[in-house]
């Protein structure tokens, strides 16, 4: 019989299960808290009785990971590559801001959507991470640095909402009080406009900040960067985007990988001004990061100031997201790209 995987588990389920094996209900939660605390073996379970560990230990799973590579950029950034329980890696990127530590995680191991400038979706998704396997990068990331993170940020390798199932288990348990107590709103999960999937997120109670990348105001220009855009055009992406915001009542986020000679004219910036002045919004620019393969540079600063000019004008807040961790491999599946090509 296999194990139990614990992380896998709400705290809900994991007191049922409990229950079901004729535990007491408290020991749910004293093993629940030591899992976010990190702890890596029933043994280290110090208020549970050595009988009660050893019988854990028999029938259940303490997942961990293996810290394949760790770069630390002078700005403070730590980019991590981990190695899974079954040899897949995933990136993460610990950050280093004056009021706390957002951590950038993944979702899933690759990525199926194809956007043209991503180095993520290179090769395609190999799996879906489980719930554990999503919150031991915040674990695993915590500990290591001594930190406490204060920001989760849905924006790794992956894409959230095409693991629906476990991306919202694992917020669940971010969120609990007697796991890692990180509230909804400092939770930020980006998507590349799984129409549907944004429906059925607002309606889970869960008011995580969310990020749509549009990158592109028009039809013809987002299908030519984003496969997504062929089931979910503009129009139902806005309408669901819409939708979330009249159910949570929070302000969306749109990125904008600001691509010079693609996505960058000031012609594109009125559109984009259109679609946005009139909604609850935020616009964040990133400036492309180059991927080899994808031929795609970013535009020069008076492009990328002139750009963010037409839509704060126009009364859009606009940010140009900060290059940290610019000396290291910190820009999405960078770092697992190279790690496979490497044959390391
Ligand atoms: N699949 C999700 C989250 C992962 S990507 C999504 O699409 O939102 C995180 C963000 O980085 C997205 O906005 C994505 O479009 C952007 N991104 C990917 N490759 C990039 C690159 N080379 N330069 C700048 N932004 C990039």
């Amino acid at each position: 019989m296999s194990k139990v995987r614990l992380k896998d588990l709400t705290f809900d389920e994991l007191t049922e299960y409990f229950l079901s094996i004729g535990l007491k209900k408290y020991r749910a939660r004293q093993v629940y808290e030591w899992l976010y605390k990190g702890v890596e073996s029933f043994e280290e379970m110090t208020n549970l009785s050595k009988e009660l560990r050893c019988q854990l230990d028999e029938m259940c799973h303490i997942s961990t990971l293996k810290v394949l590579d760790k770069q630390v950029s002078v700005d403070g950034t730590v980019k991590y590559l981990f190695e899974l329980e079954d040899g897949e890696t995933v990136e993460s990127v610990l950050m280093e801001y004056k009021h706390g530590h957002p951590i950038c995680i993944s979702t899933q191991v690759g990525c199926n959507m194809g956007c043209k400038f991503c180095a993520s979706t290179v090769g395609g998704k190999v799996r879906d991470l489980t719930a554990g396997e999503i919150a031991d990068q915040v674990i695993f990331a915590s500990k290591d640095s001594g930190f406490t993170i204060t920001n989760i940020v849905l924006m790794g390798i992956g894409e959230p909402l095409d693991n629906y199932e476990n991306v919202t288990k694992f917020i669940r348990n971010i969120n609990h009080y007697a796991g890692m107590n990180i509230g909804a709103r400092h939770i930020s999960l980006s998507t590349c406009g799984q129409a549907e999937k944004i429906e059925r997120l607002a309606e889970e109670g869960l008011p995580v900040t969310l990020s749509v990348s549009l990158h592109a105001p028009n039809d013809a220009l987002r299908t030519s960067l984003m496969p997504i855009n062929k089931k979910y055009n503009l129009k139902r992406l806005f309408e669901a985007c819409d939708y979330y915001v009249e159910k949570t009542n929070r302000r969306i986020t749109y990125e904008y990988a600001l691509i010079g000679g693609v996505n960058d004219s000031e012609e594109i910036a009125g559109q984009l001004l259109a679609l946005t002045k009139k909604r609850l919004s935020h616009i964040n620019i990133i400036p492309v990061n180059s991927v080899e393969s994808t031929g795609f540079k970013k535009g020069n600063a008076e492009s990328i100031n002139k750009f963010r000019t037409v839509l704060e004008q126009g009364g859009v807040t606009t940010t140009v997201r900060r290059e940290l961790g610019n000396d290291i491999d910190a820009a999405c599946g960078q770092l697992r790209r190279r790690h496979a090509r490497e044959g390391k």
